[in-house]
């Protein structure tokens, strides 16, 4: 037998080790020159005069988001339940109210046709996931957005890169979308995330907000009459900075966000022929043109597939193979279920997607054998 195949592994190289080194060794170990570069660069590459903020999560990211377009106590805000917990949890911390609307059965993504018998005279947000890497439908969530004046975050923690309608996720006209550098996304800085928006004040409250509250303008060591260790607290901001550190990591991983994307592409083509013959729904594709960014591989087992997806899960484990579930939705969680009284059958197609659905293992140091590994224990389980 060989060794374990985990379900997720960073992809680190040379150039991020000696990035933090540099780092290391320049006493910059806190926000700094690497963290504006690594912002420059992002803000570069989702492009169109966006600006981007790094923060040390994407949960800090959609928090300051959130408080940014003005979230605040008993608002309601709808997402969808097929999500990491993060995206609704940070809906409590303001206060307000995550209001959960089932997914499309085809892509898992927000149902934009259920959004609007969602919509109160409370509703003021809504935060669309882009679930696996896949886009979702922006067009029809704007409209709906922008005929009730809702603003509209994006957690695009799966989607670097993808676009929407041959746009970059990040460019597009909500008011700010927010990614994930956690250790198994796309691209990792070990802990780390970026708020990206084109709207200026947007920009300029999340900086404040990410660092004590602490205002910039004021604490401006070179225009300000001030003495040098002078700075104004305008709020009671939080500390989500990034570290130069982290960011080290950033700058050499997102000159490969590409090359990966390609990689994970070329790989889920693979799985997609290996499987057609296989009692399995694939993933759905990109609608034509568009690029899926592929973070994750959710298969999900048919109704006459031979056994459970519990039982599935554990037989790869047998083989030696990690998988992993994306995501037991929300309103199955007790804190959801008990605050709002959900029921399962409440969000049925987000129900069924997590009673199917499995996670297989997809990432840039898979090797060609890993994958062929990963294709013979599906054949040999559902075969
Ligand atoms: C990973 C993830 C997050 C949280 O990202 P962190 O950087 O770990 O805070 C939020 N939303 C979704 C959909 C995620 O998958």
């Amino acid at each position: 037998m060989t060794t374990f195949l985990p379900f997720a592994l960073p992809d680190i190289g040379e150039d991020e080790i000696n990035e933090v080194l540099d780092s290391l060794r320049s006493g910059w170990l806190t926000t700094g020159p690497k963290t504006k570069r690594f912002e420059e660069n992002f803000a570069a590459f989702t492009g169109d005069g966006t600006e981007a903020i790094a923060v040390n999560s994407a949960t800090a990211g959609l928090h300051l988001a959130l408080e940014a377009v003005g979230i605040g106590p008993d608002d309601e805000v709808i997402t969808t339940p097929y999500t990491f917990t993060a995206t609704a949890e940070v809906v409590r911390y303001l206060g307000a109210d995550p209001v959960f609307v089932d997914v499309d059965p085809a892509t898992f993504n927000i149902d934009p046709n259920r959004i609007e018998a969602a919509i109160t005279s409370r509703t003021k947000a809504i935060i669309p996931v882009h679930f696996a890497g896949l886009a979702c439908d922006m067009d029809a969530l704007m409209t709906i957005a922008r005929k009730h004046a809702l603003k509209v975050v994006e957690d695009a923690a799966h989607a670097l890169p993808a676009t929407c309608n041959g746009r970059m996720i990040g460019s597009l006209e909500s008011d700010a979308t927010v990614y994930s550098f956690y250790a198994t996304k796309t691209i990792t800085t070990g802990e780390g995330g970026m708020i990206v928006t084109r709207d200026p004040d947007v920009a300029k409250r999340c900086r404040i907000m990410r660092l004590h509250g602490i205002s910039r303008d004021a604490f401006d060591r070179y225009t300000s009459t001030k003495p040098a260790w002078h700075y104004e607290v305008v709020a009671p901001g939080c500390k989500y900075n990034m570290t130069d550190i982290a960011a080290s990591l950033g700058i050499h991983q997102l000159k490969k966000a590409w090359s990966f994307q390609k990689k994970r592409e070329a790989m889920a083509a693979r799985y997609d022929e290996a499987f057609h013959d296989v009692p399995v729904i694939l993933p759905p594709k990109a609608p034509g043109g568009d690029i899926h960014a592929w973070h994750l591989y959710v298969i999900r087992l048919a109704d006459d597939a031979p056994v459970s997806r519990d039982r599935f899960i554990e037989l790869m484990a047998e083989k030696g193979v990690g998988c992993s579930v994306h995501f037991i939705p929300l309103h199955l969680h007790p804190y959801w279920r008990d605050r709002y009284s959900l029921k399962p059958e409440e969000f049925p197609n987000a129900l069924k997607a997590y009673e199917h659905g499995v996670s297989l293992p997809l990432y840039t140091k898979m090797s060609d054998d890993d994958l062929q590994r990963v294709i013979d224990s599906v054949k040999e389980i559902l075969g």
